[in-house]
């Protein structure tokens, strides 16, 4: 993926910041950490280790509490500035699709833990979108996960994640989440629904972000091999997947995200057309 620094306007940098406290509304995520975390919870065993791979950075870093500062590797601020490259351009390309009906918003970057519109989270959630205060949480070493615990390392496919949020961001915006009851689970749900259009709205941007020439023009452009990176990506984060990675049985009435095979076919979609109209998950789920 071929990208160009900027001025972080689509950041909130609140990696020098803690706290956690209460708040409302329901977070929406990428899918997939948490359901590790909790099974480890229930059953007593660690499958976040079983899954091996150390997950750590390669330097420590440090907090100064609250004001705000911040220490980190130049690896981290490389991968800062690839997040702001990347929300600028999918939100640059959800406003030239949906014109004065999209609103800007940004990522709010969090160590750890963080008190969101949605409540308190921690990087055990996973990167996720707040329908209350319009905002995409993300923990960096969530990419660390990805890479590494999961098996799907590569830019585009941290991309991917950051430009799923923005879906999410678009369905909130069009009211879509709102047909979607909170805590919904099963193969078809208005969960799964929401979450596949979310794939697919991750495959426009990727669409746009693979005409020619868009490097140039001072955006982000794909290289060969980075849509591989997504679909893989995309692929391990399926229901199916994480509960087999969990040790357990493929229980579709647990289904929040989708399978797999349904992640990546979404998110094809949306690469491929670079048209909106052609992620109907709800139709496509219901009928
Ligand atoms: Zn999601």
């Amino acid at each position: 993926m071929r990208w160009s620094s900027g001025d972080r306007s689509n950041i909130e940098d609140a990696r020098g910041r803690s706290g956690i406290g209460m708040g409302g509304g329901v977070p929406i995520g990428i899918g997939g950490f948490l359901v590790l975390l909790v099974l480890s919870w229930a059953t007593g065993t660690d499958f976040l280790s079983l899954l091996g791979g150390g997950g750590t950075n390669s330097a420590p870093t440090e907090m100064t509490g609250t004001t705000g500062q911040v220490t980190a590797t130049p690896q981290e601020e490389r991968m800062v500035d690839m997040v702001d490259a990347v929300a600028g351009d999918t939100q640059d390309t959800w406003q030239q699709l949906l014109g004065n009906r999209y609103q800007r918003t940004r990522v709010v970057l969090f160590r750890d833990g963080i008190q969101s519109g949605c409540g308190a989270a921690e990087s055990a959630t996973g990167p996720f979108y707040c329908p209350a205060d319009q905002k995409v949480y993300l923990d960096l070493s969530f990419f660390n996960e990805l890479s590494e615990r999961f098996g799907a390392p590569g830019d585009f496919a941290q991309a991917y994640v950051v430009a799923h949020e923005f879906g999410h961001h678009v369905q909130n915006l069009l009211g879509t989440s709102e047909r979607v009851r909170a805590g919904s689970m099963g193969a078809n749900s208005g969960s799964v629904a929401l979450e596949l259009q979310a794939d697919c709205y991750a495959g426009i941007w990727g669409h746009a972000a693979s005409q020619a020439g868009s490097v140039h023009a001072g955006r982000v452009q794909l290289e060969p091999g980075d849509a591989e990176e997504a679909l893989r990506a995309a692929s391990v984060i399926g229901d199916d997947h994480l509960q087999k990675m969990g040790g357990g049985r493929v229980q579709p009435e647990r289904f929040t995200h989708g399978t797999s095979a349904q992640r990546t076919e979404w998110f094809q979609r949306g690469l491929q057309s670079g048209d909106p109209r052609q992620c109907d998950t709800f139709g496509a789920l219901t009928h």
